[in-house]
């Protein structure tokens, strides 16, 4: 059997890694330069933010196991199970995960060994593989002209937007932060400490903007920079001026709602955080079972 897997994204990499270990033969094609997705740290000055995903969960098994051997070579780790809530009190209970090097590392790790070519986008559905998955949200599988069940899985997803700010400021002036759900804000939605989740103690807070923010700045995300730092200034006192760097996330979070683990047709296969909740945990579930699909398939 020979698939190709388009997007290095974690559902894309789960999938591979799966096939790959079973012996298929699988090409990983990624349009972007580095491998990840929305599973992203980018370098900024001398070090690298969680600009994507603010951390994973990892409460499914199969995934826990993932988690725990990246733990035991010391790639990544338990961050923190309490999250404040703006307005409210602290709320504890899930034990969210993070990388001392950038969620992306993970990403990078799950690559090792595969066959994976980066700056290559899909423009067409391939005619030479038995089987070709799509391991991205459905609006970017739309472009591809998917045959009509994948198609119209895609366009049932609804997408919202996400400006994410890397606030680095001259040197820490909040007091034990973690991360925060802020509530009913008009442009801001989570803020998190960067320099805690990644172990550095650096003096960065990463802030996400809402959707309706996001929206209104997507042909200029840097304007949306200032507001988002005035927000969480104002929301942590903080008084200090932070650098700022924006990065848009167009294809942020799915609405969700799918409950199917992907949706398939002929050899065309559609995958990733869409299947679920919008969550890192639910893109590996969902290439991990489209892999295990194929193989069950191929006898
Ligand atoms: C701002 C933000 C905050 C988040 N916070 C959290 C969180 O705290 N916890 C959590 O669990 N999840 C969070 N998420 C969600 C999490 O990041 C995603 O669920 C997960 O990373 C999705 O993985 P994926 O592989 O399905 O898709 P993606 O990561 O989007 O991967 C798709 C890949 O396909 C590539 N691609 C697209 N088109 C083509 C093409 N034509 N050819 C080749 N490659 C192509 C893209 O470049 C990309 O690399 C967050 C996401 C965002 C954006």
């Amino acid at each position: 059997m020979n698939v190709v897997v388009a997007g290095a994204g974690i559902a894309g990499l789960a999938c591979a890694q799966e096939l790959s270990a079973a012996g298929v033969r699988v090409r990983v094609v990624e349009r972007g330069r580095v491998v990840g997705g929305r599973l992203a740290s980018k370098r900024y000055a001398d070090r690298y933010a969680d600009i994507g995903a603010a951390y994973f969960v990892a409460d499914d098994p199969g995934f826990r196991a993932v988690a725990e051997g990246w733990r035991a070579r010391g790639l990544a780790r338990p961050w923190t199970d309490t999250f404040q809530v703006f307005p409210g009190e602290p709320v504890a209970g899930t034990e969210r995960w993070a990388a001392g090097n950038g969620l992306r590392s993970l990403a990078e790790d799950l690559a090792t060994g595969l066959d994976v070519r980066l700056e290559t986008p899909l423009t067409a559905i391939p005619e030479d593989a038995d089987a070709v998955v799509l391991a991205m949200p459905g609006p970017q599988a739309l472009r591809l002209d998917p045959p009509d069940a994948v198609a119209e899985a895609a366009k049932g997803q609804r997408w919202e937007p996400v400006i994410a700010a890397v606030l680095a400021y001259p040197e820490r002036v909040w007091g034990e932060l973690h991360g925060a759900f802020v509530n009913d804000h008009p442009v801001l939605a989570t803020v998190c400490d960067d320099g805690d989740r990644r172990g550095d103690g650096a003096p960065v807070l990463v802030a996400h903007s809402t959707a309706e923010l996001a929206r209104r700045h997507l042909d200029d995300p840097a304007q949306a920079g200032p507001v988002l730092a005035a927000a969480v200034g104002e929301l942590l006192g903080i008084k200090e001026e932070p650098e700022i760097n924006t990065h848009r996330w167009t294809f942020a979070q799915p609405a969700g709602g799918e409950t199917r683990p992907f949706v398939r047709d002929g050899r065309v296969w559609l995958a990733g955080d869409a299947f679920g909740k919008p969550r890192v945990q639910t893109a590996w579930l969902s290439g991990r079972a489209v892999a295990r699909a194929l193989l069950e398939q191929a006898g």
